[in-house]
């Protein structure tokens, strides 16, 4: 490692603020919890573009990433996001009704260290919270492994995202997130279903994932979209023995921010 990086990584390490989008309480919208009072914490910035990505706003910050998302609109970081001490976000957290918070993004574990330490602080309290981390599976994540209140949403990324199989698949992280049990859920997309479809039975296989930790969802930030995707989706998920999920803040309130 250059002392550049060296130094990088030592100041990632340290650092005592996390890069957020933004934090509110809704209902858990997606995947095994959905449904439930949650908070919710959107951390900035992501590795992967994937064309359909309902978070666009954190990170699409330059002209190529502009080009790799549906909506060609440029977001400037700026205005999306902001520096948030951890100790006053655990406090904030400590403050919310809901005892499942939700940590998400853009990739959260981006910002791996930070995360811990958040969870360590909250954890210190005598109040007791649930956390789920919603990542996109490519990073691995050791160090919050030995939190006993974590719980991984992995979305691993298909080929009709629009990102490299290199990017979007990553064995050890994938391996590691499939050993400890974490909860998979898959985005199938209208135009490609049954290549989707196909697509998770494969990785299914290939990573020995238990179909009780499979979710799809249906593609689409309407409500139209929603409705039609998962009255497709449901008997295609019973004959494979997989959850089904909604959007369910689609549903509630279409697509909208900060719900
Ligand atoms: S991994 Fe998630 S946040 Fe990143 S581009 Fe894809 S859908 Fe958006």
């Amino acid at each position: 490692m250059s002392q550049l990086s060296s130094e990088v990584a030592e100041e990632s390490r340290s650092r005592e603020w996390l890069l957020i989008s933004e934090v509110f309480s809704s209902h858990q919208g997606e995947g095994p919890s959905c449904g439930e009072l949650s908070g919710f914490v959107r951390l900035g910035g992501c590795g992967l573009a994937c064309v359909y990505c309902d978070t666009p706003y954190t990170w699409v910050y330059t002209e190529r990433q502009q080009e790799l998302h549906q909506e060609h609109k440029l977001y400037d970081p700026k205005e999306q996001l902001g520096r948030l001490h951890i100790a006053s976000l655990a406090n904030e957290i400590l403050d919310m009704k809901a005892n499942l918070i939700v940590i998400t993004g853009g990739e959260p574990l981006l910002q791996i260290n930070q995360v811990a330490k958040l969870i360590s602080t909250v954890n210190e309290s005598l109040v007791w919270k649930r956390f789920e981390i919603e990542t996109a599976g490519v990073i691995v994540p050791d160090k919050l492994l030995t939190f006993e209140n974590v719980k991984f949403n992995v979305s691993l990324k298909l080929a009709s995202s629009g990102n490299a199989d290199s990017k979007r698949l990553v064995p050890s992280a994938i391996e590691k997130f499939a050993a400890v049990g974490g909860r998979f859920k898959f985005v199938i997309c209208r135009n490609t279903f049954q290549q989707d479809i196909a697509e998770v039975a494969q990785l299914q296989q290939h990573y020995r994932i238990p179909p009780e930790n499979v979710w799809v969802m249906p593609e689409g930030v309407t409500q139209l979209d929603q409705v039609s995707g998962i009255q497709r989706l449901m008997p295609v998920a019973l004959e494979r023995s997989w959850n089904v999920t909604t959007r369910l803040h689609v549903l509630g309130y279409g697509n909208e921010r900060g719900i």
